[in-house]
């Protein structure tokens, strides 16, 4: 009732603004979800500008909360703009800005991380992979701890052309957390080269846009926050299947601070790890002492390539975990420890079964 009373005095249009729909339906940023706000529209409207031309476009956003992000993107001409909310508490007030805005804005209560996107959008949007990017944007502010994960998936599509990628080359503009963005984008022999950096970029042009302080938010995370364009490439640097890519870059980051050769070396099987990683360094012809962070995105797809021929010529081999060896040698070590104690207790004879 009182929620009904208050919701007299805010009459549309005009609309409640941001800060008022928070106070209006009580709604507390909750830590479990990574909430943190940004109620300046100013700045939900540059973030949005990084996006390009959003006239008459087809948007995605994630995470849309109390809908600063989304009214700028209908501001900006958006023409179907589909919102994925996991919190319930946000609904009704995203239901407020699709009254107001009639016919564009489609409310998804549900989980960006299982959303098939794929089956959001008419097919008729398509473009060819080859050709320009489709009309199709997805934006959003991310919660941070989904956007790792989530960015990981999102570029396995793009390798894959599925999901959001079914349309062709959609773009996105992101936010993250500044030194995830500053990983996304470090290019070779920066300090914050990693596994990201070069799995984002060899399927992907990535831009750093601009960098929003932590205080622009509510409340206030620990950190600043950036904000990131991604536009798939028509051909990805390394033309190899993604899980594959995926593993030597993975190893390879493994000892960021040791020579290359040592991560890559935990590709291969102690018995022959020697042999095939010297194989392997000397047919990619990458120097065996250049630290991870100095490698280039050629010298990555080299590796692969090779490593590649190399699970090609013994099919067992891409199935090889060296946390694995590790796990089954420490699981023996416990095993062999637990008999010793057993055998050496004056008490181990009385044990029952
Ligand atoms: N876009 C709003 C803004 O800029 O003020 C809210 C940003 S807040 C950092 C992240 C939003 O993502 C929250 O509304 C949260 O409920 C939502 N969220 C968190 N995990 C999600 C998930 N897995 N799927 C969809 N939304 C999620």
């Amino acid at each position: 009732m009182a929620a009904s009373g208050k919701l007299a005095t805010f009459r549309m249009p005009p609309l409640p603004t941001v800060g008022e729909l928070i106070k209006l339906y009580n709604l507390r940023a909750e830590k479990q979800l990574s909430q943190n706000f940004l109620l300046d529209l100013r700045l939900t409207d540059k973030i949005v500008r990084q996006a390009g031309n959003l006239n008459n476009a087809y948007v995605c956003e994630v995470g849309p909360g109390p809908g600063g992000l989304t009214r700028s993107i209908l501001n900006a001409g958006a023409a179907d703009l589909l919102v994925v909310e996991k919190d319930s508490r946000f609904i009704p007030g995203l239901k407020l800005l699709s009254e107001a805005a009639p016919g564009k804005l489609r409310i998804v209560h549900g989980d960006i991380l299982t959303y098939r996107m794929d089956r959001g959008f008419p097919r008729s949007i398509s473009k060819p992979w080859e050709e320009d990017p489709p009309n199709l944007h997805i934006i959003g502010n991310l919660p941070f701890n989904v956007s790792t994960p989530l960015m990981i998936s999102w570029l396995e599509n793009i390798a894959n052309r599925t999901g959001p990628f079914a349309f062709g080359r959609t773009q996105l503009t992101l936010t993250f957390q500044k030194e995830v963005a500053e990983r996304l984008t470090a290019s070779t022999k920066s300090r914050q080269r990693s596994r990201l950096s070069i799995m984002a970029q060899y399927l992907c042009t990535v831009h750093s846009r601009f960098t929003i302080p932590g205080r622009a938010f509510v409340p206030k995370p620990e950190v600043d926050v950036g904000v990131v364009h991604f536009t798939p490439l028509v051909q990805p640097s390394i033309q190899q299947p993604f899980k594959m890519v995926e593993k030597v870059v993975r190893n390879i980051f493994q000892f960021r601070r040791k020579y290359c050769r040592r991560g890559i070396g935990m590709l291969f099987p102690e018995a022959c790890r020697d042999a095939f990683t010297e194989e392997l360094m000397r047919k990619a012809d990458v120097e065996p002492t250049l630290r991870p962070t100095e490698l280039t995105i050629p010298q990555v797809k080299a590796l692969v390539d090779v490593y590649a021929h190399m699970c090609d010529r013994d099919p067992l081999l891409f199935g090889y975990d060296f946390r694995e060896e590790l796990r089954v040698k420490h699981l023996t070590k416990q095993r062999g420890a637990q008999t010793n104690d057993l055998e050496g207790s004056p008490r181990s004879p009385e044990q029952p079964d």
